[in-house]
């Protein structure tokens, strides 16, 4: 149990702090879709959504198929300069009454909050993830934090139903340094949960940039304090609103490099498509210079330049792939390789989650994969660093391999296999790297698609138990 305390920063933390510049921001939002409907967005930007899309939106509203109950409607005018180019772009930020036809899906996608110890963070695997916000500058239609977002009522494992809270510095360093002298204590490990130190955050949401740069160095400094090695921002802000990654917020990295130079700061990026990072003509055309190098949008470009020339940070992008936006692999195949061109590094491709109507937005795990792989076809190997990843809750899981051909003597893989492996894994990952196989089936989009096709499952993933507190070390399969 974590006692509430007060914060109080030490006099390094109060210093670097006090250097913290904040500056404003003109976004331009257009939040939700009244204004559409009331012709009160800007007048340019009305087209946006025709007179058909504002009827048939208008009719849900107030019912059981509003798409705004479901996720909220955002945008800025960055995004929305993007999107009037790109079909890509308009269906990650535009609703569409289609998202509610199947309500059928998750509040609590992985039943994350099993692994909740202290309300706002995650402590699943060997680092840890905190809501510090609950939106962001504009919202994808496919969030998985849909239900964050929207500030929906969970039902937890002990049966109570609350919003998920927001990560508080006090509590949340409480529980690090508590955590990390009961490991200390423990020879290594903590004697409950059998988890190391836990010495890597990622600072999530909602996205952390929308808040000013002095509540994100607050963020920073503390969890320095606390002993924390690592820190993630995981941020889609580069695609609605570059010009967020200002002076002012380099000139705060900067110093808390100065401050605390042990610690390592990584940025998590949210690029779905390559239309999100480069400059087109007025016929939709990538804009390339005399020696065929794609532009990028010059807001964009100068923000990813001003990250990656710091080279004490890493820059890394990762995105789910999603129907009619990414699912075509000569876009994953240009973001993958404009992405390295420009100094950052392909981390994961996601399979959707089973969210609320995640049949609106998710593909086939077989389909994603074949995606993945065809764009690497003609990558280089820097360039193609990118796994597909689905989360199980176990854990992250890559999708491996897919084969069209059946694996000798081994019944039920005459349509091929599908073989998953183990990457992250609840506590120290004692399952990393076992494998599961099972039998193809071309219209899976989530584990259950294989449940009656399991060849093979030293992973676990079709056998396996919920752990009944946070702190619990996770189950090992039943077998
Ligand atoms: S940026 Fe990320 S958290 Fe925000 S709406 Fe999009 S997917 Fe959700």
């Amino acid at each position: 149990m974590i006692q509430k305390t007060e914060y109080v920063p030490t006099d390094r933390e109060q210093k670097f702090l006090a250097s913290v510049e904040d500056a404003r921001y003109e976004r331009e939002i257009i939040n939700g879709l009244a204004p559409f409907f009331n012709e009160k967005a800007p007048q340019d930007m009305l087209s946006f959504y025709n007179q058909d899309e504002v009827v048939s939106l208008r009719v849900l509203k107030g019912g059981e198929r509003d798409v705004e109950q479901r996720m909220p409607v955002k945008i800025t005018r960055h995004y929305y300069e993007l999107a009037r180019n790109s079909p890509s772009i308009q269906r990650i930020v535009k609703a569409s009454p289609d998202e509610t036809n199947d309500l059928q899906g998750s509040e609590d996608p992985g039943h994350q909050m099993d692994y909740s110890p202290v309300e706002g963070l995650l402590h699943k695997y060997e680092m840890g993830l905190m809501y510090v916000v609950s939106t962001c500058s504009a919202h994808c239609r496919f969030c998985y934090r849909e239900e964050l977002i929207a500030r929906k009522e969970i039902v937890r494992k002990d049966g109570t139903v609350k919003k998920k809270g927001m990560a508080k510095i006090p509590e949340i360093t409480a529980y690090i340094r508590a955590h990390n002298e009961t490991v200390e204590k423990n020879g290594g490990v903590h004697p409950e949960s059998g988890r190391e130190k836990l010495r890597e955050i990622l600072l999530s949401g909602g996205d952390p940039m929308v808040l000013n740069n002095s509540k994100i160095a607050a963020w920073l400094a503390a969890l320095a304090e606390s002993g924390v090695e690592s820190i993630r921002i995981g941020t889609k802000e580069m695609a609605f609103y570059p010009q967020r990654f200002d002076d002012t917020f380099l000139a705060m990295l900067d110093n808390f490099h100065e401050t605390y130079p042990q610690v390592g700061l990584h940025m998590m990026l949210h690029f779905e498509h390559p239309d999100e990072i480069l400059a087109k003509d007025e016929n939709g055309n990538y804009i390339e210079d005399e020696k065929g190098f794609k532009q990028w949008v010059p807001a964009t470009g100068k923000a990813m330049s001003g990250l990656v020339s710091r080279g004490w940070l890493t820059v890394e992008n990762q995105a789910p792939i999603i129907k009619g936006i990414n699912d075509d692999p000569d876009a994953l195949r240009i973001l993958q390789r404009e992405f390295k061109r420009q100094g950052g590094e392909n981390h994961y491709f996601y399979c959707g989650r089973d969210i609320v109507a995640y049949k609106a937005f998710n593909i086939p795990i077989e389909k994603a994969w074949g995606i993945l792989n065809e764009s690497q076809k003609g990558l280089s190997g820097i360039e193609s660093h990118a796994r597909l990843s689905i989360t199980h809750y176990k854990g992250k899981t890559e999708v491996a391999a897919v084969t069209n051909e059946p694996i000798p003597g081994l019944a039920g893989s005459e349509n091929g296999v599908v073989i998953f492996k183990i990457l992250r894994n609840a506590g120290s990952a004692p399952d990393r790297g076992k494998v599961c196989i099972v039998g193809r089936n071309p219209d899976a989009v989530w584990f259950d698609g294989y449940e009656d096709r399991v060849l093979f499952d030293e992973a676990g993933l079709f056998d396996y138990a919920r752990v009944s507190a946070p702190g619990e070390a996770p189950k090992s399969a039943s077998r």
